[in-house]
């Protein structure tokens, strides 16, 4: 743990300015010269985790394999850098206090008065120092959600500065902020980045290097200024330009040799250049596509950008593995019933249903899958599409009429979707589904076993109810078939149609698992089934 490096993100001037995207694009970077690297992020909100939070808040929960419920941007750490995250990866305002009211309970602080400094700042230290007992890494990026002078952040910011001052050469803080351009004067301002680095001096933290995030080149100029107002060499101030792609953030942070002082700064070793070749031809897969294929995305949040973040970004590496580009049109489920679903979804190549919770929209979804179903458009359901995708075939192919979720009708004649066993005793929100990674057997001859490949597999799940084995029978001999079975407790992973060229239906989450450098195998089949598809 001694030589373990520590790198802080944190942000100034406004929220959304892509911490994440900066935190992840250093993780990369570090990762291709060959250093270990695991990133976290500190959450100042009070909720324990994003599991409860409905997307409006704060987008799409990411899952980890250990099952943790966590913000979306642990899944651009996964994505960028390859490596798993954990339930240690993110922590919450929620969590620390949660923790350090418990150990008050049961007399851990000995009498004494339980304060924000020491004990909760103390706590967080902790949180951060503990992933380096996890693992031999060379570097810990934290980054600080929320933006500096927020009140909620003010304790985060505290345990930064201490670690600050106690780890000396092997800490780095590294500051986000934006340099606006003003089209009435014809110039970048600097003023909002030396306020939001006095601000953090107040705290006593003292950034090394700036990140400024601009919509216009940064002049030499402008580079002295914010260097000298703000306390660093001007070799430490990155421009951070904006880019089409998020994707191309780690190169353009390699240009502006973000990764190099870093390493300066920590006193390692940077005689080695980053290996970014295979990202390199990614992103040129992704500029020259020769092909489009368009795909529906059925859910009830598409006015959120956010709501569906892993489901875009694995198309994304699914397009670049086929050589086309993957336009994901979305398509509010509310609105969709069988007399307009023709009409909404005809020209589209490919139809996802996507997961979620409740019943706004579900009939619509319903049509949907009946729509790709009978005209034989690839179809890919994803938990709860999977879900409706059952429904549906027992309502129109089956003719069990009124069947249904008991998630949406308690007194259903036909529950062909169920609350699994294991959740029936559970009353409490919160971290209480079954989440995170299951192994799931398939079927060899299956489509789904073409796909992977391999007969055993691990996904990763967020879910309480399951279809119900009951029906299996009725089912698999009407051509539904369960290709994907989890053992242990007999639950149905995986559905799909016998006479249909791609119709799937996945309980799991194969979007958590999706990478730059390894796009998830179900995505990628979808997209040529796609463009085989549009070809026709
Ligand atoms: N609401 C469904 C369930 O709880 C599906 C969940 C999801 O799509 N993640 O089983």
């Amino acid at each position: 743990m001694s030589n373990t490096k520590y790198i802080f993100v944190t942000g100034g001037v406004t929220s959304s300015l892509g911490k994440g995207i900066i935190s992840s694009s250093i993780a990369k970077l570090l990762v291709a010269r060959g250093f270990s690297v695991t990133i976290q992020k500190l959450d100042p909100y009070i909720n324990i985790d994003p599991g409860t939070l409905n997307p409006y808040e704060h987008g799409e929960c990411f899952v980890t394999d250990d099952g943790a419920e966590t913000d979306l941007d642990l899944g651009h750490y996964e994505r960028f850098s390859n490596v798993p995250t954990s339930q240690a990866n993110n922590v919450t305002t929620g969590v620390i206090y949660q923790s350090v009211i418990t150990k008050e309970r049961q007399g851990e602080y000995l009498g004494e008065t339980v304060q924000v400094i020491p004990h909760i700042t103390d706590e967080i230290k902790y949180r951060i120092k503990l992933l380096a007992n996890r693992g031999d890494y060379d570097f810990i990026i934290t980054e600080i959600g929320g933006t500096v002078g927020d009140i909620e952040s003010l304790p985060f910011i505290e345990a930064v500065r201490q670690m600050r001052w106690e780890l000396g050469s092997n800490c780095v803080v590294v500051h986000l902020t934006l340099v606006p351009y003003l089209a009435a004067a014809g110039e970048l301002k600097t003023k909002p980045t030396q306020h939001s680095v006095k601000t953090l001096l107040e705290s006593g933290v003292q950034p090394d290097i700036i990140v400024c995030r601009t919509e216009k080149h940064l002049s030499e100029g402008i580079r002295n200024k914010i260097a000298l107002f703000c306390n660093v060499s001007p070799s430490s101030v990155i421009e951070s330009i904006d880019a089409e792609s998020i994707y191309e953030v780690p190169v353009l942070m390699r240009e502006e040799n973000l990764d190099l002082e870093i390493l300066k700064k920590t006193n390692m070793p940077f005689d080695r250049e980053p290996d970014l070749t295979d990202w390199e031809q990614f992103l040129y897969a992704l500029k020259h596509p020769s092909g489009e294929v368009n795909i529906g995305l059925v859910g009830k949040y598409v006015e959120l950008k956010d709501a569906y973040k892993s489901i875009n970004e694995s198309f994304i590496h699914a397009s670049t593995s086929n050589g086309v580009r993957v336009k994901v049109q979305t398509v509010h489920s509310e609105f969709l019933n069988d007399s307009n679903v023709s009409e909404k979804l005809g020209k589209l190549d490919g139809i996802l249903v996507a997961p979620g919770f409740g019943e706004r929209g579900i009939e619509g979804k319903i049509a949907a899958i009946k729509f790709a179903r009978e005209n034989m458009i690839p179809f890919f359901g994803i938990c709860l599409g999977m879900q409706c995708a059952v429904i549906e075939f027992g309502r129109n192919v089956l003719g069990y009429q009124g069947a249904h979720s008991t998630e949406f009708d308690k007194q259903t004649p036909h529950p062909v979707i169920d609350m699994m066993e294991m959740q029936k005793k559970i009353s409490g929100l919160g971290g209480t589904m079954r989440l995170g990674s299951y192994p799931c057997k398939l079927t060899p001859g299956s489509k789904v076993f073409q796909v992977y490949m391999q007969e055993n597999i691990k996904e990763r799940h967020r879910h309480r109810f399951e279809f119900n084995n009951a029906y299996m029978k009725a089912y698999t001999t009407a051509g539904m078939n369960a290709v994907g079975i989890n053992q242990k407790d007999n639950l149905v992973e995986i559905v799909e149609l016998q006479n249909h060229p791609w119709f799937i239906g996945v309980q799991f989450h194969p979007e958590y698992r999706s990478t730059v450098a390894r796009p998830h195998p179900l995505f990628v089949s979808f997209v040529k089934a796609a463009k085989d598809y549009a070809d026709r």
